[in-house]
């Protein structure tokens, strides 16, 4: 039994205030969810803050021989329905809160997909677009060996998010394996010659992609008839958009940290892709007119795609949002006090934890598949992607329907359930 008056309770945020940080934020969804749910205050107290949170100085020497000393995290939230999962983060922002905020949204979305995952998040304050490749290598290998002891097959196992990609895999993978012997499924997302799975690199965009599928199926609109703004054309962006496009969506504009492009007619992505090996950028792409990435939130469309940032759609745009449904592909690109305003004017938030969860669900494919040292074809690994999502998606909308929540709130109270089910059989509180 937990001794109440030692259970860390932080205050509750409201949603009027939008200076909530990223963590506050996700946690003001949780404790919406635990009041609606009536759930016990002591489970609260424990999913309120971290299990465990690292925070390593990591000294790097750069090619120009000086010494940099970055700043890295490990945040495990909660570990109560399996090992900790979550991806790297390398990015300038990525700091302790941001990182704690994204490995709530893991503990919630492994659930909220029955993957036998708690939920984890690394990062490092880093901007790898400034670094050398010999340079991040090195910076890898330094943050591995800072969180090594916390990691485990059975324990954590990384995964790329933004900034990070299959090779930073195969970097921590090997600095891992001089510690502890050879073990591929330490970390998920590695290139496919190492031991990663056919699918993994696509797997987020193609469960994005199934979601809007999905959702227009359910509105009864053909996806050649529904316009898609993609913001963000990194690994999710990239894929939702060639994988959208499949389905037949008219993707009209995209964005990345250098501009973005807008075509009312479609954007040819094969076009783009030619482009992009090239100019490393869709910004100046010839097939359509340049926007600035504010423009690219407010565009019409009928799909808003945040795919790069969190906390893109704030009280600032929130009203100018002209499209009728947002899909969060993005990590909480939504802030709580303009989730409000979309809702009051009726724009259909698909939310994140269900929408990006394509990426975790290959992890956890990936990591099966190196227990048992044996490989998926890629058919049956795209196949069970979208069985999966799609049949959690039908099922949060079903509870939406049920409870009059909103999709966001349908979600937390399913996962909520499954970990405070969870903590308290493991005998927790
Ligand atoms: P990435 O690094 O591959 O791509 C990020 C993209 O965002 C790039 O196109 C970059 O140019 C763009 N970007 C960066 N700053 C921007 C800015 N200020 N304005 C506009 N665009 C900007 O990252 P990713 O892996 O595609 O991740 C994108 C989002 O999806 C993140 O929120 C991440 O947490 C989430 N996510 C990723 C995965 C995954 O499997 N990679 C899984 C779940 C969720």
């Amino acid at each position: 039994m937990v001794d109440r008056a030692h259970t860390p309770t932080p205050p509750a945020p409201t949603a009027s205030e939008e200076v909530l940080s990223p963590s506050e934020s996700v946690l003001l969804s949780v404790r919406e969810s635990a009041s609606r749910l009536a759930m016990d205050a002591e489970v609260v107290g424990l999913l309120s803050t971290s299990w465990r949170e690292i925070r390593a100085q990591l000294p790097v020497r750069m090619d120009d021989k000086k010494l940099r000393i970055f700043e890295g995290y490990r945040v495990q939230h909660n570990g109560a329905r399996g090992p900790y999962k979550g991806g790297i983060r390398f990015h300038p922002a990525a700091d302790l809160d941001e990182v704690r905020a994204l490995a709530m949204l893991m503990t919630y979305k492994s659930a909220l997909m029955e993957l036998p995952f708690g939920g984890a998040k690394g990062g490092v304050m880093c901007d790898p677009s400034r670094m050398s490749e010999n340079e991040l290598n090195r910076l890898t290998r330094t943050y591995t060996q800072h969180i090594h002891m916390v990691l485990g097959l059975q324990r954590d196992i990384p995964a790329p998010d933004m900034g990070t990609n299959a090779q930073t895999m195969a970097w921590m993978m090997d600095a891992y394996g001089q510690m502890h012997g050879h073990t591929p499924g330490i970390v998920t997302g590695k290139p496919v010659e190492l031991g990663g799975s056919f699918g993994r690199e696509q797997a987020t965009g193609r469960g994005v992609a199934a979601c809007m599928g999905e959702y227009a199926r359910i509105e009864g609109i053909d996806p050649r008839d529904i316009r898609v703004a993609v913001q963000g054309y990194g690994n999710v962006g990239s894929w939702t958009c060639r994988l959208a496009a499949e389905l037949g969506f008219r993707i009209v504009a995209i964005s990345d940290v250098k501009g973005g492009i807008a075509n009312p007619d479609g954007i040819d992505i094969g076009a783009l892709d030619r482009w992009f090996a090239i100019a490393k950028s869709v910004a100046g792409f010839p097939g359509a007119q340049p926007i600035t990435n504010e423009q690219l939130l407010e565009i019409p469309c009928d799909y808003l795609v945040p795919a790069a940032l969190g906390e893109v759609v704030t009280i600032d745009n929130a009203e100018r949002i002209s499209a009728r449904v947002v899909v969060e592909a993005a990590n909480h690109p939504v802030t709580p006090a303009a989730d409000a305003i979309l809702a009051r004017r009726g724009v259909m938030v698909l939310p994140d934890i269900l929408v990006n969860a394509g990426g975790v669900t290959v992890s956890y494919f990936e990591w099966t598949q190196n227990i048992q040292q044996f490989r998926w074809p890629l058919e049956r690994v795209n196949e069970e992607l979208e069985a999966r999502i799609v049949a959690a998606f039908n099922q949060l909308m079903a509870r939406a329907a049920k409870d009059g929540t909103r999709p966001r709130q349908a979600a937390f109270d399913i996962a909520l359930e499954r970990v405070g089910q969870a903590i308290k059989l493991r005998g927790f509180v």
